[in-house]
């Protein structure tokens, strides 16, 4: 075959792979979830663009970040303009929200977003180039309560589509004094480890030691452990702050783990930050993260208001439904599939194929097979519930053959009842 599809992306298809998490019909049942529970908590979609200038993420996401040293797809446009697919979605959401002045629309914007996001990774399981996201942000509003309203919603999503033993981690990161105060007791328990760091950690050193305590290397593990807690360097505020959303939660019996390493990739998080993780899926156990991030809509020049918001990724946590063998309701099919048998049957069944449809009952017709067998399996596999089969001598005396396929009973209808019987069968 001359084309391939790129390293790290994957097709979504209706059926014909044993990959059962890129079937369809999963993607659009986890969408119809993600619609109706952001409306319940009053989030209203925001679509923004795919790409975006490259100094919106250099900014916004951090030029320390992994996702901005190494996972950009970056490239110049023809008119010579650096242009970024973007890795995430607050960066774009927080723009699109400073530049159409939605701030002048109400104190509080309670926005989500779902869509491919792009980062130049080394493929593998959990782990693509292009992968998809559903995201909230909660614009203006700085209190404990509406954090725990995030964790609580992304939560709820994940019980809703049945995804079993979760954990759900919270930590502070503090603000800008608490992280200052923590950086200095930081430097001070890593100086005499610094020969034993990864090379990563070395850099990060300098550039963003509070990194160093979420790597995912074995060594920088085992020398974190002895580090000093970001939860005893926090000032009074921050240390309020994280002990209501602690209360919050356990009022709304969200179990949470205290996980003092958690200090999430994205640059522009203060105070809490969180992550969900699975058992179920290996190496890439985190499924869904987030936190606040107070001062970024001012970094990127508008207003100052707080924030708070989380991601979570589709592949991932439909990958976990998978492992836990949820069940899903059963997606929408055609009703009925009309078998013509013979041409002039044929444009019998066209034309009542076109009227089911012009009344929103579900219909197929089958056009090519002559034979009656090739033809039902067809049907079936259209997954139809019923078909409707038309020969000359139905055509002749008016009436037709309606067999449910699951059952294979089969009665006559007759050819005016026909579209009446229908619709009584599918409650439209
Ligand atoms: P990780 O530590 O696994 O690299 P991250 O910190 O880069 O994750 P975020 O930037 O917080 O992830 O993105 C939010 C969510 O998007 C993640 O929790 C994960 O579920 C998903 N995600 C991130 N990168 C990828 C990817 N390359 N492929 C698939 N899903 C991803
Ligand atoms: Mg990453």
């Amino acid at each position: 075959m001359e084309h391939k599809i790129p390293k790290g992306t994957f097709d979504i298809l209706p059926y014909g792979t044993e990959d059962t998490w890129r079937l369809t019909d999963l993607w659009q049942y986890v969408e119809d979830v993600i619609r109706s529970i952001s409306c319940e908590y009053g989030y209203r979609e925001i679509r923004t663009p795919i790409y975006e200038m490259t100094g919106l993420f250099d900014r916004g996401v951090g030029e320390t970040s992994d996702i901005v040293t190494k996972e950009m797809f970056t490239f110049e446009d023809k008119g010579g303009r650096s242009i970024t697919l973007r890795p995430e979605g607050t960066s774009s959401v927080m723009r699109a929200f400073i530049e159409n002045r939605l701030s002048n629309v109400g104190a509080v914007h309670k926005l989500f977003y779902t869509g491919p996001m792009f980062r130049y990774e080394r493929p593998q399981s959990g782990r693509y180039r292009q992968h998809h996201q559903f995201g909230i942000e909660a614009i203006g509003n700085g209190s404990a309560m509406q954090d725990a309203e995030v964790i609580d919603l992304l939560c709820q999503f994940y019980q809703r589509l049945g995804l079993k033993n979760l954990k759900v981690h919270v930590n502070s990161v503090g603000d800008l004094e608490s992280r200052t105060n923590f950086k200095a007791a930081l430097l001070k328990y890593l100086s005499p480890h610094f020969a034993e760091l990864s090379e990563d950690s070395k850099t990060r050193f300098e550039k963003n030691p509070l990194r160093i305590l979420d790597s995912k290397d074995p060594k920088d593990k085992e020398i974190v452990k002895g580090a000093p807690s970001i939860l005893d360097h926090l000032t009074p505020d921050a240390k309020e702050h994280f002990e209501t959303l602690c209360q919050c939660l356990e009022k709304i019996k969200i179990p949470y783990v205290i996980d003092d390493r958690i200090v999430r990739g994205l640059d522009y998080y203060n105070k809490t930050v969180f992550e969900v993780l699975t058992g179920d899926l290996g190496a890439q156990n985190t499924i869904g993260a987030g936190g606040r991030f107070d001062g970024l809509i001012s970094t990127f020049g508008g207003p100052n208001i707080p924030a708070v918001g989380f991601a979570t990724g589709l592949e991932r946590v439909i990958q976990v439904m998978i492992a836990q063998k949820v069940a899903i309701p059963n997606p929408k099919r055609p009703l009925v599939y009309f078998i013509p048998m013979g041409d002039a049957a044929k444009e019998a069944c066209f034309s009542l194929a076109t009227q089911c449809r012009h009344q929103k009952i579900g219909a197929d017709i089958e056009l090519n097979s002559k034979k009656m067998q090739t033809a039902i399996q067809n049907g079936v596999r259209i997954e139809a519930t019923y078909c409707v089969i038309i020969g000359s001598e139905e055509l002749e005396k008016k009436y037709v053959q309606l067999k449910n396929l699951q059952t294979r009973e089969q009665r006559e209808v007759k050819l005016d009842a026909l579209i009446p019987t229908l619709k009584e069968l599918t409650d439209v």
